[in-house]
């Protein structure tokens, strides 16, 4: 080996040991983006180009396993905490909590009460804490104080917000001076035609097409600012959608005295808070009274859907099967298409798309969970996740294998959160890291001792010249 052949050796070693570790700093940036409602398997509904050329260029999960209860506030808050929601806290879009003696719902102001949130922290609150900046066009909870800090750049909740006003906010602060590394885009669609038209429907081919166009927007607006190639591109969603029907509907008063409980959420999980000395008689009512209907006392809810500890989580609750929907009585509001069921049923399951510097190219993974987004978006912004629910491992495989510096540690033990019961918590494990950090330390040691001892080696003929030369003149002295 010659010298030069050591040097060049040493210099791609350490090359190769700084790419395998790291994205590049003007790369460590994300765009999540959420289409709600938008069910994994309508991406073959209709041809939608735009969100198969990311598959092509990019990757794709097939089922995305997200949280019981499947509905929109629980699993927007689990995409950016990587909690269960009996550990987030906002376990339904109608919850009462007795503690606090309050009631959140969609349709008040007091989703903006900010003790509903804090039983977590959201990637953004913890990205800032970091230095970094976050901007937020209209993403659940993203308008609300949460730990004494909102996003860096967000907008209060505006339904009529076109999206391409929106993107135009998010291309603003991903440009500004001081950049954005991380921006998160909710659109309300297809989640509010599915719930009118139903999802079957053939009127869904129109709705999804124009979702498809509106990524095509998107994507078209990150290439004209120079972005397309250094933000990592995440789209997804936070649950699917089934049909509805009236011959599907069970109704509460036929079976138990309204005046004997409180409903606090309603379909297709009712949520159920009994008058005082009323809990036997209002789950005895209500226990054989439907076969479509599955009724536990909290302490009996299934382990699987990490749906039981928590205050804001009612005594009793009544899960309706598939397609079969709740009602107090046929005077209630009825959808034709609706999601909330069990987090098993494939047609709960949202699409997962991404594109990016981080992201392998033409790659199709079978199945993740939602909780595991949350490790990989800390690790992508090169932050320090808090405690979760998700693993990194399981969607490591997603990332190119340029990328994965960064199992970040996690302290991930137990937390006493909400209620009477420790949460569970997977401990994310370094050891990958540390053996690759490890063994490329290794081969560079190694490299440069073999390239030092062979410098010497070649320095010694020289060496004993110069030595002969001196002695000469001293002998024929
Ligand atoms: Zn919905």
């Amino acid at each position: 080996m010659t010298p030069q052949f050591l040097l060049v050796s040493f210099v791609l070693a350490a090359l190769t040991l700084e790419t395998t570790f790291s994205l590049q700093p003007d790369q460590q940036k994300v765009l999540l983006v959420s289409f709600d409602g938008f069910r994994w398997d309508y991406l073959y509904k209709v041809p939608t180009p735009h969100f198969h050329y990311i598959m092509q260029s990019g990757v794709h999960v097939k089922q995305v396993t997200n949280i019981f209860i499947t509905k929109t506030y629980p699993n927007h808050y689990t995409l950016v905490t990587g909690l269960f929601a009996e550990n987030h806290g906002i376990v339904a879009n109608d919850m009462f909590d007795p503690i606090l003696n309050k009631s959140f719902s969609l349709d008040d102001m007091n989703i903006y009460d900010s003790e509903f949130w804090e039983e977590a922290t959201p990637i953004w609150v913890t990205n800032q804490r970091e230095g970094h900046s976050s901007g937020a066009a209209m993403w659940p909870g993203a308008d609300v104080k949460i730990h004494n800090s909102f996003p860096t750049h967000y907008m209060p909740y505006n339904e009529s917000m076109s999206f391409e006003d929106r993107v135009a906010k998010i291309i603003e602060w991903f440009t500004s001076k001081e950049p954005i590394n991380l921006g998160l885009l909710y659109w309300e669609e297809p989640d509010d035609m599915g719930h009118h038209l139903g999802p079957d429907s053939p009127l869904m081919g129109p709705v999804i097409s124009d979702i498809d166009k509106k990524l095509g927007y998107l994507i078209q607006m990150l290439k004209n600012a120079k972005l397309w190639n250094t933000v990592n591109l995440i789209i997804t969603s936070d649950h699917g959608m089934t049909q509805c029907s009236k011959q599907r509907v069970i109704e509460l008063d036929q079976y138990v005295d309204k005046e004997h409980y409180t409903l606090i959420d309603r379909s297709p999980v009712a949520a159920i808070l009994p008058k005082e000395g009323k809990f036997d008689e209002v789950y005895e009512a209500l226990a054989h009274a439907h076969p479509n209907l599955t009724v536990y006392k909290k302490e009996e809810i299934p382990e699987r859907w990490h749906y039981k500890y928590n205050n804001r989580i009612q005594p009793i609750i009544a899960v309706a099967d598939e397609g079969w929907y709740i009602l107090q009585n046929k005077s209630d509001d009825f959808l034709l298409g609706n999601h909330g069921y069990d987090n098993a049923l494939a047609e709960m399951h949202p699409i997962f798309l991404a594109h990016g510097p981080a992201f392998r190219k033409n790659f199709t993974k079978e199945a993740m969970n939602s909780t595991d987004l949350y490790p990989m978006l800390c690790h992508l912004l090169n932050i320090t996740a808090m405690p979760h629910n998700g693993s990194l491992r399981n969607v490591q495989d997603l990332l190119n294998s340029a990328t994965p510096k960064a199992i970040p540690y996690t302290q991930s033990t137990t937390l006493l959160l909400g209620s009477d019961q420790p949460g569970e918590y997977e401990p994310e494990e370094a050891y990958p890291y540390f053996i690759g950090l490890a063994l490329g330390s290794v081969i560079v040691i190694v490299f440069f001792a073999v390239f030092i001892k062979h410098l010497i080696q070649s320095q010694m003929p020289a060496l004993q010249d110069l030595q002969a030369e001196i002695v000469q003149p001293l002998l024929q002295a």
